[in-house]
């Protein structure tokens, strides 16, 4: 059986009165002929890698390829863990989480891209989040198959390519992704779920793709950390009853049309935004001389 909408999942899961990662694990189990334990352990592996990222990334001593800031988790990680923060270092355990991975991944360290590498950091950062805030392990990693079947839909109509769709392809899906799997974590019906997803991705729609020299490190560890902070408001907004007008099938529907309209100096090509300021060009030009 194949996923057709996140409407169909949705009422799936409503008519069998369960969640959805119980329904797309179901489904993933029945397409692979295996024993629903076989697709659970094996997206706890997943989830063990996405730990281990955060745990890594957090440690690490960066060498970025642009040689910028090499010591921002480091400087994140001591502010957030000192009294000045008025975010709190709950929240700033989630900010630090997404750039970390994201940097790990800049570092060539080992990343579960979820659906990108480029977007690595959020779903880690806001499942680990999760269990910092006592959320079961398995509930967690039930809820990566409600996000992958969610994501599904955006495979099938969209892209989670920058190349194709600017970044709201890419951090953009990850954050609907994690917002999803965070309200389902969280409690929240299927119905709660398709919401934090939709008002997620609708709200990041029109996001560029504009790395600094092409390198996939500025401004794509920040949009890591937006994607996460972005994922956590709307799970929690989604379960205080706050509802997407447009319905999640359509909000990938738009992200599609306004990635297909969107320039393509924007679109991971470094011609345009951030990457054709001065000071994006100068450093280009550093990095050119230096090979
Ligand atoms: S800005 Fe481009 S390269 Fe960077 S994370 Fe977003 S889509 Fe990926």
């Amino acid at each position: 059986m194949r996923i057709e909408s996140i409407k169909s999942l949705v009422e799936m899961a409503n008519a069998k009165k369960t969640k959805v990662g119980n329904i797309v694990s179901e489904m993933q189990a029945e397409k692979e002929g295996v024993s629903i334990d076989v697709v659970l352990d094996r997206m706890d592996s997943y989830y063990q890698v996405m730990k281990e990222s955060v745990e890594n990334g957090i440690k690490a001593d960066f060498d970025f390829q642009t040689g910028l800031q090499n010591d921002i988790v480091s400087v994140s990680d001591k502010y957030f863990n000192s009294k000045k923060t008025i975010l709190g270092a709950n929240l700033g355990k989630l900010i630090t989480s997404a750039m970390a991975v994201s940097g790990y991944n800049a570092s060539m360290g080992r990343i579960m891209a979820a659906p990108t590498a480029g977007s690595c950091g959020i779903m880690p950062a806001v499942l680990t989040f999760c269990e910092d805030n006592g959320a079961k392990r398995s509930d967690i990693v039930l809820s990566m198959f409600t996000a992958a079947g969610f994501a599904d839909i955006i495979a099938e109509l969209a892209t989670f390519a920058g190349s194709e769709g600017g970044c709201q392809a890419e951090c953009g899906s990850a954050s609907a992704m994690a917002s999803a799997s965070m309200a389902e974590i969280l409690g929240g019906t299927p119905d709660e779920c398709a919401h934090a997803f939709a008002l997620t991705l609708s709200t990041i729609l029109g996001l560029i793709c504009d790395p600094i020299a092409g390198y996939v490190e500025v401004p794509c560890m920040n949009k890591n950390i937006l994607g996460a902070v972005h994922a956590a408001t709307f799970a929690e907004l989604s379960l205080a009853g706050v509802k997407s007008i447009i319905p999640s099938d359509e909000v990938v529907l738009a992200m599609k049309d306004v990635g297909s309209k969107m320039h393509e100096n924007f679109k991971e090509t470094s011609l345009g935004g951030l990457a054709t300021t001065p000071t994006g060009l100068e450093i280009k030009e550093r990095l050119l001389n230096k090979k």
